[in-house]
């Protein structure tokens, strides 16, 4: 398979097929995210995806999750994007999963029936990074939408029948807003209402605007307690209603899983014991991103 630069995928698309369908991000400016900070975004030519296809094809044989890569493939304009669907769903019809990563600005510049077509082709999972439901924290970090585009944006995913998976980043705000930080996101999950929702923690990437802030003294990182209280805070605001909830990243201090609608309660439980010191917290030194 060919690949350029360093790939990254969800960690529920670990079992997934990466297919390269962009070089970075189209974004690649919030001030937390290393990612793609070596990468200079452009969309690779649709021959070569196409091509990537057959080649799969050859060395698997069989194909039951495919995840499009890099940073924001349903940036790609959707005739292009149709025609790398239509050719996995030709070369792998066994295929059950379809998943991508998707920027709010690359789904608010798709229509309704843009976004419907790439469903119909076979596009099942878009993974959103809302991050924050926090307006101020959405412009400090340069996240490039507000959490009104933001929201309309996970609605629309939503709205078209693509399972949604939402990251939010604990620990985003800082120390002094931390608890505005979790009610604000709260509030935009129950507003988006996606299927999923991931819970990530923030951790310092070197080299990012943000490693900088802490290291100027201007951003305090929570510490493990206060992330799991942010989390805390975060899960009783979140209204009781079906939604897969996860926290199982390695970035985060304790693996927690469950649905929100039969489960909350008993994720709070298990937060207010670890904050205790009653369970297990993972050490710093296996976190990661
Ligand atoms: S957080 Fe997402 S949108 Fe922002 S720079 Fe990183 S990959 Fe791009």
């Amino acid at each position: 398979m060919r690949y350029e630069g360093n790939m990254y995928r969800p960690p529920s698309e670990w079992q997934s097929y990466l297919l390269q369908v962009t070089i970075g991000c189209s974004h690649n400016a919030c001030t937390f995210c290393g990612m793609f900070k070596d990468k200079k975004y452009r969309v690779r030519p649709l021959s070569e995806v196409l091509e990537d296809i057959d080649m799969a094809k050859k060395y698997y044989g069989s194909l039951d999750q495919i995840f499009l890569c890099d940073g924001d493939a349903i940036s790609v304009d959707t005739s292009d994007l149709l025609k790398i669907l239509h050719k996995i769903k030709r070369v792998f019809p066994e295929v059950k999963e379809i998943a991508t990563y998707a920027s709010a600005k690359g789904i608010l510049a798709k229509s309704k029936e843009e976004l419907l077509l790439l469903k119909d082709a076979g596009l099942t999972k878009a993974y959103l990074g809302v991050e924050t439901g926090d307006e101020k924290v959405l412009t400090d970090t340069h996240k490039g939408v507000n959490v009104m585009q933001m929201t309309d944006a996970g609605k629309a995913i939503v709205e078209t029948g693509i399972d949604l998976y939402a990251i939010i980043l604990i620990g985003l705000a800082g120390q002094e807003r931390s608890k505005d930080n979790a009610i604000s996101t709260a509030k935009i999950i129950n507003e988006i209402k996606p299927q999923n929702l991931a819970a990530m923690t923030y951790m310092p990437v070197k080299g990012t605007p943000m490693y900088k802030d802490i290291s100027d003294g201007k951003f305090k990182v929570l510490s493990d307690v206060e992330c799991l209280q942010e989390t805390k805070w975060l899960v009783e605001k979140l209204d009781k209603r079906h939604m897969f909830f996860t926290s199982s990243h390695a970035s985060n201090y304790v693996p927690i899983e469950g649905d929100i609608y039969s489960d909350k309660e008993k994720i709070i439980n298990v937060l207010d014991n670890a904050m205790l010191g009653e369970s297990a917290k993972r050490v710093e030194n296996y976190r990661g991103l």
